[in-house]
């Protein structure tokens, strides 16, 4: 019998553990780079992502939209900024995602921008060489949100599409932002930084975050220590020429200013 307890604790652990649902880490699918250079079709289904997580955010084949996924629900925000219900066939070149058990719940009040509400985040998350899953839920005085056109092949670059950008300045509206900050090191894979994406609570409206004023909300964090990656196989991402990184090119698609100022 003496064998027998360890026996049934690694049963019950391998029960627990599923490699789909590992704690604490970030899942994402395809690279940034690949994005930046025009690889908008990828082969991932939101059947297939939501398998890896219940929060996050990507795009979708054709660069249609921005994503939002949140509490297990994954949204396509338009380019004319409303959002709606993905179906599980629907596919994304880039998406990012984890299961959200926040360890860490921070007030927040009279946030008068992107730049302040990073500045709270860089303190309650620590150390840049970590990764961090990120949702605030508030009373926002302000959202500058972005979305994209949906392209047609042959594809442009994606400095060329953030110039077609819609915009689109929400103001006195509630809602979440749901995102990850990830360490520098990351350049060429994901966004070095801060990346948020924001959906209203009415689940209307909603983009990828350029700015933001916030009246009251609380933010909560998890931090995340593993990281893994899945890569297309085909053709349109092997083919991509990825040996140089544009760390302004990245600048431009992910940290344009809000119109506002
Ligand atoms: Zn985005």
């Amino acid at each position: 019998m003496r064998g027998l307890r360890p026996l049934l604790c690694a049963a019950a652990l391998a029960l627990a553990w599923s490699p789909a649902r590992a704690a604490d880490t970030l899942v994402q699918f395809s690279t940034l780079d690949a994005l930046i250079h025009g690889v908008y079709d990828g082969p991932f289904t939101f059947s297939q992502i939501g398998r890896y997580g219940d929060f996050g955010l990507g795009t979708f084949n054709g660069l249609d939209g921005e994503m939002v996924g949140l509490d297990g629900v994954f949204y396509r925000i338009g380019v004319d900024g409303t959002a709606h219900v993905v179906d599980g066939a629907t596919r994304s070149p880039f998406a990012v995602v984890t299961f959200f058990h926040p360890a860490k719940t921070v007030p927040l009040h009279g946030i008068g921008s992107l730049a302040a509400l990073e500045e709270v985040l860089d303190r309650e998350t620590g150390s840049p060489n970590l990764f961090y899953a990120i949702r605030i839920r508030g009373a926002f005085a302000k959202v500058a949100a972005r979305s994209v056109v949906r392209q047609q092949p042959p594809y442009q670059p994606l400095t060329m599409v953030v110039k077609g950008q819609a915009v689109f300045a929400l103001d006195s509206i509630h809602g979440t932002l749901v995102g990850f900050r990830c360490p520098p090191y990351v350049r060429g894979i994901n966004v070095p930084g801060y990346h948020l994406h924001f959906l209203s609570d009415d689940h209307r409206h909603g983009g990828h975050i350029l700015d933001c004023a916030i009246a009251d909300g609380v933010a909560e964090i998890e931090t995340l220590d593993t990281f893994r990656m899945f890569l297309p196989r085909d053709a349109a991402f092997l083919d991509a020429d990825l040996s140089a990184h544009d760390e302004e090119a990245v600048r431009k698609v992910e940290k344009m200013a809000a119109p506002w100022k």
